[in-house]
């Protein structure tokens, strides 16, 4: 096997129509990071020194009484960066809130969230990810599994969690009842090697049923200069996915794709179209 990503052109007859499409509400928690990922356009620098004071978080607030909560999604994702002063009662209030006044599937925080918060309060991992289950989470955010190769984290995001730290948080999170997602970052120049590695690490997961495909979207971060995949890479990903993971459902945003790139991805098994509807900012 070669490490060079390999696209195998395929000719369908015509469009596998009925991909699902999910509208999402996104409720952004907060839009500064201090993990400093060069690939996230969260990952700001906060000033933390008295005299540059880091306003306090709007979730709450939102999650009790933006409008936008009273109307009909099929899932609500709660995303974002780290924040330095709110504790986690705050989140899981919020997440609360959101889930008592929306019946849709909830997406909330990930695995980067709930290992801060196990650092910064001393909490048990299983204690919190029992609280996300019973605020009202159906599934952890993937976040923090863009590729799960330590040598990449390593170079894109040093100060994160491992891909053994990743994994294990979801492993708990599967036993508490969180369903089980994953997600893939296709950036230019992706290797076959490296996809298959990621797989392998995510194939842990017994109840893994969804992998969602991001492209890399560089712009504003650290990485712009590299741009983003050509859609050939996109495409080889999914179907190295398809072919090793068949039982998975593949997912991608497809905010601003248009219907040629659209029908490109159903032909090669892309299942779970997600379409933002809302997004809630701070
Ligand atoms: S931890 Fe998440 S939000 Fe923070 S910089 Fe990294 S990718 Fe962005």
């Amino acid at each position: 096997m070669t490490d060079l990503l390999q696209y195998q052109p395929i000719w369908p007859n015509s469009p596998e129509g009925g991909w699902h499409v999910v509208h999402v509400l996104k409720i952004t928690t907060t839009r500064s990071c201090w993990m400093r990922c060069r690939f996230c356009d969260f990952s700001h620098f906060v000033p933390m020194i008295d005299g540059h004071p880091v306003p306090p978080l709007t979730l709450l607030q939102t999650s009790r009484t933006h409008p936008a909560l009273s109307q009909a999604y099929d899932l609500i994702k709660v995303r974002g960066g780290l924040s330095f002063f709110e504790p986690w009662s705050y989140f899981r209030s919020a997440i609360r809130d959101i889930h008592e006044r929306n019946p849709a599937s909830l997406q909330a925080l990930s695995a980067v969230e709930v290992l801060h918060f196990h650092r910064v309060e001393q909490k048990p991992l299983q204690e919190l990810l029992e609280e996300l289950r019973w605020a009202g989470a159906s599934s952890l955010g993937p976040g923090g599994s863009e590729l799960l190769i330590d040598p990449w984290r390593q170079e894109m995001s040093s100060l994160r969690l491992t891909s053994q730290e990743w994994l294990g948080i979801h492993q708990i999170a599967e036993r508490v009842g969180l369903k089980a997602g994953a997600s893939l970052m296709v950036f230019p120049g992706i290797t076959e090697r490296q996809i298959l590695d990621h797989i392998q690490m995510i194939r842990n997961l017994k109840s893994l049923s969804v992998i969602e495909i991001k492209p890399l979207r560089a712009l504003g971060t650290d990485l712009e200069i590299l741009g983003s995949p050509h859609l050939f890479e996109v495409l080889a990903t999914i179907q190295v996915i398809r072919k090793n993971l068949p039982h998975v459902i593949v997912a991608m945003n497809i905010d601003h794709l248009s219907g040629d790139v659209c029908d490109l991805l159903q032909w090669h098994g892309v299942s779970r179209a997600m379409a933002t509807k809302e997004v809630l900012e701070p």
